[in-house]
């Protein structure tokens, strides 16, 4: 009994020891984005501003047809528009793109991208709202609107060590206790150290899903698979692709490099942001939070996140209400 509390104390000790390297490691290099609110305002603090470097982004080579293709163009100051001197079609820069047919100023589209990009958390619909000053359904549509023009549809397979581990995402049902998982959604990660994450909302914690997850998002070449001991995930080691197990119940949570912690740390960052930011996350919408958080992590050492999220923006079609919330 002694030996095992030892046994426990020292796992306890280095594990809190490797969360602290790992927080004092991101506070000693801090990456430093092109942008900051000081120079947001300066930069982009009119349509004017935010519609030129638009156009910049959409047509680095001169504005373009959409059409024709034609780079004789006639501006038509009074609209914001362009008129084609070729096949006579008349577009605006936002054609197409999802800033089209919204009455919202430039800027405020600016203001929330950037928030939503610099918040580590991520931002709620109500807070986004309050920030720029719009109603709650405006709000959402926007913070929505973005995400899915961001919805990264990866296809790179991720390689080398791949953590990978489950967990229950949802609110406390009333008159039940914590352990209760009926009114849960379970959502499945796995990150490649040092590397990408994926996470996906699954039916349930079972042998198939899991399998097929981790087909889907690993390379079969993978050198090493590394889960905790559940019994869904037997099997899934092959010729090419080493399995190894993390023992949670006895206290072995850190085995040299065999560990689960870089995926578990998304949980808590998933648990922080869908409690402390969203208050209720509703499990229709988690895929697009999950997609959010996924593309933040990824994302985490870029530091023009925000000039690619416009410029995917300005690309992307547009996406009606309906649309959305059919699809949500
Ligand atoms: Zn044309």
């Amino acid at each position: 009994m002694e030996k095992m509390l030892n046994q426990f104390r020292v796992a306890h000790f280095v594990r809190r020891f490797l969360l602290l390297r790992c927080h004092m490691k991101k506070k000693s290099k801090p990456i430093k984005s092109d942008v900051n609110l000081v120079n947001l305002i300066e930069r982009f603090g009119s349509h004017e501003k935010c519609r030129a470097y638009l156009t910049e982004l959409k047509w680095p080579n001169g504005v373009q047809c959409p059409r024709c293709k034609s780079k004789s163009i006639s501006t038509i100051a009074e609209r914001d528009q362009y008129d084609c001197n070729k096949c006579r079609y008349q577009f605006s820069m936002t054609s197409g793109s999802i800033f089209h047919d919204s009455h919202l100023p430039l800027w405020k589209w600016f203001l929330t991208i950037y928030l939503m990009i610099e918040s580590n958390k991520g931002i709620s619909a109500n807070q986004a709202g309050r920030t720029i000053q719009v109603s709650y359904k405006t709000a959402w549509y926007l913070c929505h609107r973005v995400r899915a023009a961001m919805r990264e549809v990866s296809a790179d397979l991720l390689q080398g060590i791949v953590e990978v581990d489950e967990t229950h995402v949802g609110g406390r049902y009333y008159g039940k206790g914590r352990g209760y998982k009926a009114n849960k959604a379970v959502v499945v990660g796995a990150v490649e150290r040092r590397g990408d994450i994926r996470l996906k909302v699954i039916k349930s914690p079972s042998r198939y899903w899991l399998h097929k997850f981790i087909h889907d998002t690993t390379d079969p070449k993978c050198e090493a698979t590394y889960t905790d001991k559940a019994k869904a995930y037997l099997g899934i080691s092959d010729a090419d692709t080493r399995h190894e197990t993390v023992k949670h119940l006895e206290a072995q949570w850190v085995n040299g490099d065999l560990h689960t912690n870089t995926v578990e740390s998304v949980w808590s960052l998933l648990k922080r942001s869908a409690v402390g930011t969203y208050r209720k996350i509703s499990i229709k919408h988690l895929d697009a939070y999950l997609d959010d958080l996924e593309r933040r992590f990824n994302n985490r050492r870029n530091k023009f996140l925000f000039r690619g999220t416009l410029l995917k923006l300005v690309k992307a079609e547009k996406l009606p209400y309906s649309e959305l919330v059919r699809a949500a």
